[in-house]
């Protein structure tokens, strides 16, 4: 049976979200039809925005349904006129949407905020960057995808306050796990938290201006139809994991039973606060392809540091802003935990891991 470690890639549907949506599938009706079926829906769709509120602790009129995360954050980076500030760390959804060029050299439309070499961004260069700006826009995630490094976001959004400016934060990693930030947006999505695929919300302090156009949905912020189904299971997911807010506390002691059992390995951003569900090990002398093979063989699955799509790897330009070389970026890869990961699960893939680098070494010598 594998063992899957690539919860922050997307977390399996949790079982009460998989029921929620299967009876909103069944009770199927567009929530703006005035018949009793589709005022069903409409008290459905209601009653999903009240509960994923009450997961979230924010009022329900703060949540705006999206087509997931990377929507969410294309919605509210489509706000306002200031100058943009991102950090080096958003992932693509953020960067590309806000005009960072993610060819590496390449000038982009938004200013880059440098993190340390434990990946948090630098206050202090924060603060001077913004601080003739008028108004300015700026997106710091709260948890890294890759890293599990965790942002200060709560000084962040002081210093943007201090200069009438907005703040986005992609909370994609960390809702579910830790209380959302207060910003002007945040962004969240439901498959990282036990929900499916497509479906996120975008929480909000004042209205927004939508970006799809079309009929009035989601009091004229977002237009479509509402996908009623893939919300309910959003928010069976939502509260489920608000229910036992405990489980994201535990996974911390399996973060540092995975990181004892990785012996050898170097743990990137180890010195900052970190999620509990997310580790990213550098391998030395070993490619991030080459390990994640050798785990996939012994029924492992874990994602690359490197982000990876259509079969090219990229240097991770979160690692690299972090300092590292490329050749040190190209050796991590990210184990990554979630509510039903166990002990046995992390001592069987540190027992694997460990026979891979032991093997590794003989084949080099
Ligand atoms: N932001 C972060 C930090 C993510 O990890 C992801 C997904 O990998 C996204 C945004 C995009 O979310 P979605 O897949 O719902 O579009």
């Amino acid at each position: 049976m594998t063992i899957y470690l690539d919860w922050a890639a997307t977390a399996p549907i949790d079982p009460a979200a998989a029921d929620a949506m299967a009876v909103e599938a069944r009770a199927w009706a567009n929530p703006s039809s005035v018949h009793a079926a589709g005022r069903r829906a409409q008290t459905m769709l209601d009653e999903c925005r009240r509960r994923i509120a009450a997961a979230f602790d924010v009022p329900p009129s703060r949540v705006v349904f999206t087509g997931g995360g990377t929507e969410a954050l294309g919605l509210a980076l489509a706000q306002g006129v200031g100058p943009r500030f991102v950090s080096a760390v958003e992932h693509d959804a953020v960067r590309a949407q806000a005009g960072v060029s993610l060819r590496p050299g390449a000038r982009g439309g938004a200013a880059v905020i440098p993190v340390d070499d434990d990946g948090v961004v630098n206050l202090e260069v924060l603060e001077e960057m913004i601080a003739h700006a008028d108004a300015p826009r700026v997106a710091v995630m709260h948890a890294n995808n890759e890293t599990g490094v965790i942002q200060p976001v709560a000084e962040v959004a002081r210093l943007v306050a201090a200069r009438g400016g907005t703040l986005l934060v992609d909370a994609v990693q960390s809702a579910g796990k830790l209380p959302l930030p207060e910003a002007d947006y945040v962004a969240v999505s439901a498959h990282k938290l036990g929900g499916p695929p497509g479906v996120g919300a975008l929480i909000v302090r004042e209205e927004v201006t939508a970006v799809q156009r079309g009929g009035g949905q989601e009091r004229g912020q977002r237009a479509g139809t509402e996908n009623l189904p893939g919300i309910a299971g959003f928010a069976a997911a939502a509260a489920a994991r608000a229910a036992d807010h405990g489980w994201h506390h535990r996974a911390h002691g399996l973060r540092d039973r995975l990181e004892a059992g990785l012996q050898g390995a170097t743990i990137h951003g180890a010195r900052a606060p970190r999620l509990g569900t997310i580790v990213c090990a550098g391998l030395p002398g070993v490619a991030a392809m080459t390990q994640l093979m050798h785990l996939d063989l012994a029924g492992v699955a874990v994602s690359a540091g490197a982000a990876c799509s259509s079969g090219k790897v990229r240097t991770s330009h979160v690692l690299a802003a972090m300092g590292l070389s490329d050749a040190a970026a190209g050796e991590a890869i990210r184990f990554s935990l979630g509510w039903t990961t166990t002990a046995a699960d992390i001592d069987a893939a540190t027992a694997a891991w460990r026979a891979m680098a032991a093997r590794l070494a003989r084949a080099a010598a």
